[in-house]
């Protein structure tokens, strides 16, 4: 019986979905096409083993960033995708998380179709969906909320998002979601804190999600900076902001149970007082 319909063609790009890091996350699709795939273009989210899968004579290219080393612009991206598949390879540019959620999965498949290269679109769960699961924090509970909000702290220049009404979604905004959040969370805590959010509203830092090394750290706004050395946690990291928070102590079934505190700053207090989950 087929149940579902795969047709990696020659000469057709695919943009996929890799999920955050668990290989069991992948979709049928995903799986698919990179056991399919001639080219594998990779970024620096992809838990490599996932790579495994490729055929052996397979191509995989990173294009991702790593440390401070020059990396591959977008553009050039493109321009790759799009002379692979003029070469009439099956290829496959493969993410992090989903495609279209702050994955550049936009700019990519804009490209393909003004180059008249057939592609398509495979959604993966993303980071902010399937990490929250992981840490036991359900994205919508009824007591809590009605909505979510995903945010990035870094606008498309690395610049802070100061175009982001603040104001507003601090007011609306039940449970936040802040992707990219890691490197300035004590500007994105001030921030919440100077447009209204109570200062003792609950903050999750989810670190590796879904990851072997996964690690949940819960704070308060006000006391988040305090507490953790932001240099000592794992990229990458999602900034959780809500009541719902307050269930990951208790739902946290994905418990890795390593109990290492480097990310805490040196102070016994804090260390007898947070529990890390
Ligand atoms: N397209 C991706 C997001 C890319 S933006 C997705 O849909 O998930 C990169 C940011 O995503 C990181 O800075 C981090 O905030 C978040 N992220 C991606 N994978 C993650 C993971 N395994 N654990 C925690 N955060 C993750």
């Amino acid at each position: 019986m087929q149940l579902f319909n795969f047709n990696f063609n020659r000469g057709s790009v695919w943009l996929v979905g890799a999920g955050p890091g668990d290989p069991g996350l992948l979709t049928l699709l995903a799986y698919e096409s990179i056991k399919k795939a001639d080219v594998i273009f990779y970024d620096a989210l992809l838990n490599e083993q996932i790579l495994s899968l490729a055929k052996p004579n397979a191509q995989l290219i990173y294009v991702g960033k790593r440390g401070n080393k020059k990396s591959i612009n977008q553009l050039e991206i493109n321009k790759l995708l799009i002379n692979e598949a003029k070469k009439n390879k099956r290829v496959l540019r493969l993410k992090g998380g989903d495609p279209f959620i702050f994955g550049r999965g936009g700019e990519e498949a804009l490209s393909l179709k003004l180059s008249n290269i057939p592609f398509k679109i495979v959604p993966g769960t993303t980071a902010g969906i399937a990490g929250l699961a992981y840490a036991g924090i359900p994205a919508t509970h009824r007591d809590f909320n009605t909505s979510i909000t995903f945010i990035s702290a870094y606008g498309a220049g690395g610049e802070k998002p100061e175009t982001i009404d603040w104001t507003s979604f601090c007011k609306t905004s039940q449970l936040i979601v802040i992707y990219m959040g890691l490197e300035r969370i004590n500007w994105v805590c001030s921030e919440l804190i100077k447009r209204g959010r109570d200062k003792h509203e609950n903050i999750a830092i989810i670190s590796n999600a879904t990851k072997q090394n996964q690690k949940i750290l819960i704070s308060t706004l006000v006391n988040c900076s305090k507490n953790f050395d932001k240099n000592a946690i794992d990229s990458p990291a999602l900034l959780v902001i809500g009541k719902n928070v307050l269930l990951s102590p208790i739902l946290n079934w994905y418990s890795t149970n390593k109990r290492n505190i480097s990310f805490l700053k040196q102070n016994k207090k804090i260390n007898e007082q947070y529990n890390i989950v």
